[in-house]
């Protein structure tokens, strides 16, 4: 077994142990393998050993390995600027980084027509005011009425990158914050909001025993990211 496929079965072990301790069913947990700066080969060798969602936070390395394995599922998880919504509503089966009203209606008017909507979750800036990544709280009503008016695209949940802390009680008080506020958001639009994108290598524990239905995998999977010397 190569490394990586090695580090992909011990991960889902740790994910079904970490389901099972928050008395949540497995299936539920879905696994993005976030493959940025790692060269297209690392991508196929985690497709041979099963894994079929790839989150990519740049646009043109993505579209590379996009074109090598077009039937993956391919999820955005970058920072979107509007010059790029076109490439992403064509190429993408979800976004999880909808910030702004006006990258939702691009993404929503661009999306191909032959393709079923194009899923897309707000990226809310939870814990980390110094970021500019995604929408604060108290937005996100309404951008979330905005979005699901639109034509194109599919609101699914909410997604949300805390400040790092290694305490996992401060992780856990976060996520349970963006739970809470996709609970809000879903009741007020009278639908169900199903996902919510938390965790990452060093919090998805945390993350499951708040209801993540998307955690987002990089270094466990990979290992360490590649300098762009070392890209392929
Ligand atoms: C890089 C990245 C990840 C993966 O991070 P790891 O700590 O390597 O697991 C997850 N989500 C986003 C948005 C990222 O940019």
């Amino acid at each position: 077994m190569s490394n990586i496929s090695q580090r992909l079965h011990n991960l889902q072990a740790e994910v079904t142990a970490a389901c099972e301790a928050a008395g949540r069913d497995p299936a539920d947990v879905n696994l993005l393998a976030v493959a940025k700066t790692q060269p297209v080969s690392a991508v196929t060798t985690a497709w041979s050993a099963g894994q079929r969602h790839f989150g990519e936070n740049y646009l043109q390395e993505a579209l590379l390995k996009v074109n090598e394995l077009p039937d993956a599922d391919w999820h955005f998880i970058g920072a979107i600027q509007s010059n790029k919504t076109r490439d992403i509503a064509a190429n993408f089966d979800w976004v999880h980084t909808v910030a702004s009203a006006k990258v939702a209606r691009r993404l929503g008017e661009q999306r191909p027509d032959h393709l079923d909507p194009l899923k897309v979750m707000i990226q809310v800036n939870i814990s980390d005011e110094h970021s500019k990544a995604g929408v604060m709280p108290e937005a996100v009503q309404e951008l979330a009425n905005e979005t699901t008016r639109l034509e194109g695209i599919s609101l699914q949940g909410l997604m949300a990158i805390p400040a790092p802390t290694e305490d996992p009680a401060e992780q856990r008080r976060v996520f349970r914050e963006l739970r809470e506020l996709k609970e809000k958001i879903a009741d007020s639009l009278s639908m169900d909001l199903p996902h919510l994108s938390m965790g990452m290598t060093g919090d998805f524990h945390e993350a499951i025993k708040e209801g993540a239905t998307w955690i987002r995998i990089g270094t466990a999977i990979f290992g360490p990211r590649q300098t762009s010397g070392d890209r392929k």
